[in-house]
């Protein structure tokens, strides 16, 4: 049997930090989509691509290869053969992932990956549309989010802690702008499947998501085997 666990949310929401965790504790494979579109993202700010025109998003991106491999056990995303994970964090990277991945070019390339891996082995997967259009027969889906104010603290904290300077209101706004995108587009928005619990992490510390998603997945995968007697 494979078993795949969905997580979907808005940015800084923690799903990277509590998929990668939950990832460790089943012995699952975590895989981060959003690092997928931010290495397409990054290839099409390297050609200095228009992010206004969809018509060139779309054609560039046929020429970008992104492709995965795990080393160490953590995702290395490879863009025609690069190793790109050390740019994909930075907050140009991220606001231009969040207009180009609103193509439906770019999202027809990533999807087909993103299936292949969830095929053949356990995964933990976050993005935006896991649960909804990725991975519909998930077996169990979380829609993990916070108050875009407790979002963009994180965000503050984790940057100023790597020495980064930066402004606590104009990280809102930029996680509120992309919420509207990522929310508002046409192909795959991002929202909760009917099927998916609702995770408000608000006022939660990590270990406290970790446990409660854990749970969720014992109440509903472990006693499914028990009942089928696997
Ligand atoms: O999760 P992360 O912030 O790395 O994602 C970057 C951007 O990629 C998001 O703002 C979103 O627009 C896009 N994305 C997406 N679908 C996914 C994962 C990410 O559209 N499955």
């Amino acid at each position: 049997m494979i078993y795949n666990i969905a997580i979907d949310g808005p940015a800084g929401a923690g799903k990277s930090t509590i998929a990668r965790r939950v990832a460790r504790e089943l012995s699952f494979v975590y895989v981060d989509t959003g690092a997928m579109y931010r290495a397409m993202a990054l290839y099409l700010l390297r050609r200095e691509v228009n992010r206004e025109a969809p018509d060139e998003i779309a054609g560039a991106c046929q020429d970008a290869e992104i492709s995965i491999e795990y080393r160490d056990g953590e995702q290395v995303v490879l863009l025609n053969g690069e190793n790109v994970n050390p740019y994909l964090r930075t907050e140009e990277v991220g606001n231009m992932a969040s207009v180009s991945s609103a193509n439906p070019e770019v999202r027809k390339k990533l999807l087909d990956l993103q299936r292949k891996l969830a095929g053949t082995m356990n995964v933990v997967m976050d993005g935006r549309d896991i649960g909804t259009t990725i991975l519909p027969n998930a077996d169990v889906k979380i829609y993990l989010t916070a108050s875009a104010h407790t979002r963009a603290k994180r965000r503050y904290l984790e940057l100023t802690e790597k020495g980064t300077a930066c402004d606590l209101s104009q990280i809102q706004k930029d996680i509120e702008e992309r919420d509207q995108r990522d929310m508002n587009r046409e192909i795959s928005p991002l929202k909760k499947a009917e099927d998916a619990v609702l995770v408000d992490s608000s006022d939660m510390s990590i270990d406290q998501v970790v446990k409660s998603i854990l749970q969720i997945y014992r109440d509903k995968v472990v006693k499914s085997e028990k009942e089928s007697g696997q």
